[in-house]
């Protein structure tokens, strides 16, 4: 079969074992950290050597080693969850960013950050479980990690300014409205305005039922751990450009770099609602779209997140039908084809057909969940 089998046939007790863990995704989990023990004790230089004599040869092959040799992960790749290893680093350089003044309900910070907190409002505060990847129970925290960006979905005007006054009055609304839901921590109206809402130690009404995941931790119920950012803006099902302003894209890049370096929060989980937002009545990925294509990652200074396999379907077992390609558009559709081939990996490396692994990611995430409602953290859609 492959090079994991290949491996574990020289170790019987790793196969034995194996065979005594009736839930595959329990299954899987042992192989992975064996079999990647099993890899990383063997020095790779060592074994190549023995092909590289004599010397000359040997430097050549060094030379070309250091060029091309795939790095440890690589080695791995084959045995351990590729996705595990696509979390860069590069983009969690975060300079530090200090409060500068706050006075008249308006903060200003040292990255030219401003923000208006005349519309902020408390609501209950915020406390989770995280669950980790590696399996295991859930573990409970009280700051925020990850981000959520939104649009707001409510009326618009032309960005003109003859419509000046039409855009702040609907501005204004919109941000009595999110005030009255608690709907997001944090609004960026059309001209770019930051607003805090609801403080980070609250949580926000913004998620409903999500998920999302790192190489370390499974993310159920985003309201609780991730904050929520909105942008005052509009989306069409399967649309591909965002429509921010120059301005709101400044502010987001600014807004977001702040809570980064706040509360050091990874690049990997700053994502977007149509990214995360699950239906667990039917078991369907992409209930809300907003963001599920389009969002300008780059120009907030993160990495591009729809390059990812989709935690729902691969962590969690969720599904995807014709409207969810339809209103998802072609970045989501493309990490839902990366998931859908990590979930037909891992359930070969499992030892089980696809849909009897996705099941079993299932059973696991209705597990969390209730976790999670018996934690007393849950929130409803
Ligand atoms: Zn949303």
């Amino acid at each position: 079969m492959d090079r994991l089998r290949r491996h574990i046939k020289r170790r019987p007790n790793v196969d034995w074992h194996a065979g005594q863990i009736a839930d595959p995704v329990s299954r899987l989990r042992f192989l992975r950290e064996r079999a990647t023990v099993t890899d990383t004790s063997i020095p790779r230089q060592r074994s190549l050597a023995r092909y590289l004599v004599p010397p000359v040869l040997l430097a050549v092959g060094l030379v070309f080693l250091l060029l091309h040799s795939p790095s440890r992960a690589t080695v791995n790749a084959i045995v351990v969850h590729p996705a595990w290893h696509a979390f860069p680093e590069h983009h969690d350089r975060v300079p530090e960013v200090w409060l500068v003044e706050s006075s008249g309900g308006l903060e200003t910070y040292s990255n030219g950050l401003r923000i208006d907190d005349r519309f902020q409002v408390s609501n209950r505060p915020r406390s989770y479980l995280v669950f980790p990847a590696g399996g295991g129970a859930g573990v409970a925290g009280r700051e925020p990690v990850g981000i959520v960006f939104h649009t707001t979905e409510s009326p618009s005007a032309p960005f003109e300014a003859e419509q000046n006054r039409t855009l702040r009055r609907i501005g204004e609304s919109l941000l009595e409205y999110v005030k009255r839901q608690r709907a997001y921590n944090f609004v960026i109206d059309r001209f770019g305005r930051v607003y805090r809402v609801v403080p980070e130690g609250d949580v926000a009404n913004h998620a409903g039922y999500s998920v999302w995941a790192d190489d370390q931790w499974l993310y159920i119920n985003l309201n609780q751990s991730f904050l929520g950012i909105s942008f005052e803006a509009d989306t069409e099902p399967g649309q591909e450009q965002s429509r921010i302003s120059e301005g709101q894209a400044r502010s987001a890049a600014m807004l977001t770099e702040m809570l980064r370096s706040r509360y050091k929060i990874r690049a990997v989980n700053c994502v977007t609602h149509g990214q995360v937002s699950v239906n667990p009545s039917n078991m369907q990925a992409g209930y809300h779209t907003d963001w599920a294509s389009g969002f300008p990652f780059h120009s907030l200074g993160l990495a591009d997140n729809y390059a990812r396999p989709l935690p729902a379907l691969w962590a969690f077992g969720f599904e995807t039908d014709a409207a969810f390609y339809r209103n998802g558009g072609i970045r989501l559709a493309a990490s839902a084809k990366m998931a859908e081939d990590l979930l037909a990996h891992d359930a070969r490396l499992a030892g089980v057909s696809p849909q009897a692994y996705r099941k079993a990611l299932q059973k696991q995430y209705r597990e969390h969940l209730s976790e999670v409602r018996h934690a007393g953290s849950e929130d409803a859609e």
